[in-house]
């Protein structure tokens, strides 16, 4: 995936006026965290690795998830911290690019366990995030539960027992009654399905009656296929980590959400026929939803999509290769930096709700939230016209434009 990015960065480096010097800046992180650390579980101690990368933070302090899966790597983490710089910057969020992960199967611990391990690995992180210093958040197999724990340990070791606003802002996706934020849990979901009725918007497509297909049905694909569902449209096709099912009528998104919350993946569910992740990726259908992880459409079985448009919920799910055969087949992608940086807008609603020790209300969150999305999408979907270039060459363009800009202010200001 890191190669994948650095690729996409060097093409667009082509296609701008950016100097070198900020490439050259872009394609490293400032710092790179990695962290070793033991836990005692059931008499025995287990050793975990961890890693937080430090992309950027000349914006504001660093920003970004922490994941929890057996494919952490430095490298994966390094990656997904590059692209929280552009998801800041093309939000218009003071923050800078950071990216945590913990090389772990969720599935082999308790949640005592994993309370212990999440307690352990904040201990390790401690001496490198903070308020105003890097402030995680939950993504893949992390949730408001484990933030809350993250919180709650930073504030023992930091001998802050009172709580106050500013400790609990040290992490965002917290539960309600921890200090989280109304509409932080869907935001991601809800951003993407706002950014495709913009594109349907902007297109005179109508998204009623159509179809689509999602892999992944955790945080953000659940809470996408919710709004995808308000606007009329036909979940056909699901997959997560257990399989993939295919439905010709559609599913209920409310009663597989319910299944899924009870076991855990979609597997045996009563509904639908089982199908292979090849046929998935086969499925004609109007929107396909990557939800789940990177490089999953590669030049594998990219001559198999057929859709009208793909919206990258997930981080990287489209390899340089496999997007220039799409290009072709003319199917448009709103490209992860996009479509995925609801996530971080609510991040920060968090953070300065904590920060002011104010409590915002639903309503007043939702109508911020989806004026600032609409907003983003056309001003990124504006520049993708007028530069005639991909909505991802825009909002990549836009990144390193404004990325160059502060730069060199600083520099111009020493
Ligand atoms: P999650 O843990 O809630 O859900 C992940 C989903 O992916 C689950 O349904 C899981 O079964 C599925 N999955 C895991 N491995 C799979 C595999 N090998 N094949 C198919 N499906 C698999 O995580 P999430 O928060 O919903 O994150 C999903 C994606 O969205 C990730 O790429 C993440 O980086 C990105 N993202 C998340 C947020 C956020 O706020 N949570 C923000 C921006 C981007």
């Amino acid at each position: 995936m890191l190669s994948n990015i650095q690729k996409q960065i060097k093409k667009i480096g082509t296609i701008t006026n950016v100097s070198d010097d900020i490439l050259s800046i872009l394609l490293k992180p400032i710092n790179q965290i990695s962290v070793n650390f033991p836990v005692k579980i059931d008499n025995s101690i287990h050793m975990f690795s961890g890693y937080r990368v430090q992309h950027n933070n000349y914006f504001g302090p660093f920003k970004g998830g922490i994941r929890y899966h057996p494919s952490v790597s430095n490298d994966e983490v390094n990656a997904l911290s590059q692209l929280m710089t552009y998801k800041c910057i093309i939000q218009n969020i003071p923050f800078g690019g950071a990216k945590g992960g913990l090389n772990i199967d969720v599935n082999n611990y308790s949640d005592k366990q994993l309370e212990s391990i999440s307690r352990s690995f904040t201990k390790a992180l401690y001496p490198y995030i903070g308020t105003n210093k890097d402030i995680p958040a939950p993504d893949v197999n992390t949730n408001s539960k484990i933030m809350d724990w993250m919180t709650d340990e930073y504030n023992n070791i930091s001998g802050n027992f009172n709580s106050t606003c500013n400790m609990k802002s040290v992490f965002t996706g917290k539960s309600i009654d921890f200090g989280g934020s109304h509409v932080r849990e869907e935001a991601t979901g809800r951003g993407v399905a706002l950014m495709i009725k913009h594109w349907a918007i902007i297109n005179n497509y109508e998204l009623k009656g159509k179809s689509y297909i999602i892999q992944g049905f955790g945080n953000v694909g659940y809470y996408t296929c919710e709004l995808l569902h308000s606007y009329g449209m036909n979940l056909i096709a699901v997959g997560d980590h257990s399989g993939y099912i295919y439905s010709k009528e559609g599913f209920n998104v409310f009663n597989l959400k319910q299944y899924v919350e009870k076991n855990k993946c979609i597997d045996n569910y009563e509904y639908g026929e089982i199908i292979s992740k090849d046929d998935f990726f086969k499925l004609k259908c109007n929107v396909l939803i990557p939800g789940a992880l990177e490089l999953q459409i590669t030049k594998d079985n990219v001559d198999s999509i057929n859709c009208d448009l793909i919206a990258e919920a997930a981080n990287g799910p489209i390899s340089i290769e496999a997007e220039e055969v799409l290009q072709e087949k003319n199917i448009y992608i709103i490209p992860d930096i996009l479509a995925n940086s609801g996530g971080v807008l609510v991040s920060y609603y968090e953070w300065l709700q904590n920060k002011r020790d104010e409590y915002w209300s639903e309503k007043y969150i939702k109508d911020r939230f989806d004026e600032h999305i609409f907003d983003t999408f056309k001003k990124m979907y504006d520049i993708s016209l007028y530069k005639k270039c991909s909505l991802r060459e825009a909002c990549f363009i836009y990144s390193f434009e404004k990325f160059e800009s502060i730069f060199n202010k600083k520099y111009t200001l020493k």
